[in-house]
C-alpha cells in the first residue's frame, strides 16, 4: 500500500519515563524515517498512593526541563512537528493531577495500565490474570477502560485499547466469546467522544497483531470512533516503527482516515 497520508507517530517515550533517550533523539529518528509529526506522550500520573514504588512516570520536577527539551528538539529538528503531550494513567481520581501535570501539553493519551492494584502489562506481575483468570481479568480490564473513556480528564485517544491480550500468547489466553465486551468498549468509546489508538507495540511483543485486534478495531469502526496512530516507542530504533503497516491494517478494517494532533493544538484528518 502506498498512503496518501504522510507517516505520524503519536506516541512516543523518553527517559524522562521509561524511554531510553531524549525528545531530541527521538526526533532525530523520526526525521530519518520521514516522519512528519511526532507527540512525545511520557507517562504521567500513576498514583504514589497506589504504586509507591513505580517510578515510570515524568517526576513533577522534571516537567519543566522535559518542555524545554521539546522546545529545542522543535529548533534542532525543524523537519518534524512536535506535539507535547503525555500518557495519562487512569485510576479513580487522577483527574486533578492529569490537569495539574499535563498543564501546556496538547494531546492527551488515556491509558490503563493497572486494575485496581494490579498490573496489565507488567511481565513480572502477573496477577491480574493468574488470580482471576483471563476471562474475568478481561472483564475488569474493560470495565476500568470505558471508566476510563467516561473521566473528565477528557482524554484524547485511548492507547492501547486491548492492552488485556498482553500475554496471551504467554499463558493468560482468554477463552470466553468477548464480543460483547468489544461492543461495550466501542460503544463507550464512541458515547464518550474519543478516539482510540492503533499502536504497532503488539506487534514488536510477538502478538502476532496490532492493538487493537482485528475483531475490536472492526467494532470501534462500525462505532464510528475515529483512529490515532502510534507506535509507543520507548527508544529511537522504534520511532515511527511500522506506521505505514498500521495504516494498511486500519484499512483492512474499514477505516478510510485517521486523525493526527498538531504542534499547534488543532487536528488534522488525514486519508488512508
Ligand atoms: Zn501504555
Ligand atoms: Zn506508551
Amino acid at each position: 500500500m502506498d498512503p496518501k497520508a504522510p507517516i505520524v507517530d503519536t506516541h512516543t517515550h523518553t527517559r524522562r519515563s521509561d524511554g531510553v533517550a531524549s525528545v531530541i533523539e527521538n526526533a532525530q529518528a523520526a526525521h530519518r524515517r520521514g516522519c512528519k509529526v511526532m507527540c512525545a506522550t511520557d507517562h504521567l500520573t500513576i498514583s504514589r498512593e497506589l504504586f509507591p514504588e513505580d517510578d515510570y512516570h515524568v517526576p513533577e520536577d522534571e516537567l519543566g526541563a522535559l518542555a524545554e527539551e521539546t522546545e529545542v528538539a522543535r529548533a534542532e529538528v525543524p523537519e518534524v512537528e512536535i506535539v507535547r503531550g503525555f500518557e495519562c494513567d487512569w485510576y479513580e481520581g487522577c483527574e486533578a493531577d492529569v490537569r495539574r501535570w499535563s498543564a501546556g501539553a496538547t494531546f492527551l493519551l488515556g491509558a490503563v495500565h493497572y486494575v485496581g492494584s494490579q498490573a496489565v502489562d507488567d511481565p513480572d506481575d502477573k496477577s491480574l490474570y493468574e488470580g482471576h483468570g483471563a476471562n474475568e481479568a478481561w472483564r475488569r480490564y474493560a470495565d476500568a477502560w470505558c471508566r476510563a473513556c467516561e473521566s473528565p480528564a477528557s482524554f484524547d485517544s485511548m492507547a492501547h485499547p486491548d492492552l488485556a491480550m498482553r500475554f496471551s500468547r504467554e499463558g493468560c489466553h482468554v477463552t470466553c466469546d468477548l464480543t460483547g465486551v468489544f461492543r461495550q468498549m466501542a460503544e463507550c468509546a464512541h458515547d464518550t467522544g474519543r478516539h482510540v489508538e492503533v499502536s504497532t507495540a503488539a506487534l514488536r511483543k510477538g502478538l502476532g497483531t496490532f492493538y487493537p485486534n482485528h475483531e475490536l478495531l472492526v467494532m470501534f469502526r462500525e462505532a464510528e470512533v475515529p483512529i490515532t496512530v502510534g507506535s509507543d516507542a520507548h527508544g529511537p530504533q522504534d520511532v515511527a516503527w511500522g506506521i505505514e503497516r498500521a495504516y494498511a491494517y486500519a484499512f483492512s478494517a474499514g477505516y478510510e482516515s485517521f486523525d493526527c494532533p498538531r504542534a499547534d493544538g488543532s487536528w488534522t484528518t488525514f486519508e488512508l
